[in-house]
């Protein structure tokens, strides 16, 4: 049993829908503050009004620095202060390099990584103010460790999230504050369902633990790198993936 985070302030960025609506539903189980952020305010309506606990909305854009700073402010006034922004918020369109234009590759970099320097920023001043602080990053398996063709913009973007978390955490030490990463494999969400039945199929099937993962199971993984248990982890990720970057061949899998 993790010590309670009950009246924590948490934010989560791309709340609404898929991961971070998984992420903010488990911190609101444990009695947190959590503002969940997204462009769509009608899907932010809904979750809201969804999930069980105290929950509100922000509309921002991840990749833009004045509605970053503004989300940032106004959850943490309404919340009085910030213990933790998980910044989950991300897109990952299929698009092979030949076929790429090069607008695509900014506006994934932007949502998927430079929206991860941008929410770092913004909270800082709040976990200086506070002397500690917990940053939670959603990177993936795609990039850091595995390739999918049509996601090069993406496995840069996640893979740059890694490299940003090294510096940040020697440079967040400072405010007492950790940020570390969840790595998730392949998880059941609006985003991933937008890629067909037949991708969602076969996908579960190259996971050892034949599922697709469940967005509660990154919340858990979040809710970990935020609790008072996980205080001397900084600049670490952690994979959840149900085993899927494992097998060293298909004949591995057919093993099992
Ligand atoms: P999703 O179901 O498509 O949800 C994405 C969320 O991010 C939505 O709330 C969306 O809301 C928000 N968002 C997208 N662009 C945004 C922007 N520019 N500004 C603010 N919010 C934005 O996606 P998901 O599958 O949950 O993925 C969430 C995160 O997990 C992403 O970082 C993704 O890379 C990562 N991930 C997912 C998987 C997976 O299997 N699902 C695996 C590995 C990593 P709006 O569109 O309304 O803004």
């Amino acid at each position: 049993m993790l010590t309670s985070l009950k009246g924590k302030s948490i934010i989560v960025t791309g709340g609404s829908k898929g991961i971070g609506r998984g992420i903010a539903t488990v911190f609101a189980r444990q009695g947190a503050k959590v503002t969940i952020t997204a462009r769509g305010e009608e899907a932010l309506k809904t979750a809201v009004s969804e999930i069980e606990g105290d929950v509100r909305y922000e509309v921002c854009d991840v990749s833009d620095w004045a509605s970053v700073q503004t989300m940032v402010a106004n959850a943490a006034e309404a919340q009085g202060g910030l213990d933790v922004i998980c910044a989950n918020a991300g897109a990952f369109p299929q698009t092979k390099i030949i076929d790429m234009d090069p607008e695509e590759w900014d506006i994934v970099l932007s949502t998927n990584l430079k929206s991860s320097f941008l929410c770092v920023k913004a909270a800082i001043p709040h976990f200086e103010k506070a002397s500690k602080g917990r940053v939670i990053l959603t990177s993936s398996i795609t990039g850091p460790i595995t390739g999918f063709p049509g996601w090069s913009h993406y496995g840069a973007s996640k893979s740059g999230q890694l490299g940003f978390l090294k510096t940040a955490a020697l440079e967040l030490s400072r405010y007492n504050t950790t940020i570390n990463a969840v790595m998730p494999g392949n998880i059941y969400t609006e985003g991933l369902q937008g890629l067909g039945q037949e991708y969602l199929d076969t996908m579960a099937a190259s996971i050892p633990l034949k599922r697709l993962g469940d967005v509660e199971d990154i919340g858990n993984a979040a809710l970990f790198f935020a609790s008072e248990e996980a205080a001397y982890i900084t600049g670490q990720q952690i994979v959840v993936d149900g085993g899927q970057i494992i097998p060293e061949s298909l004949e591995a899998l057919e093993e099992i």
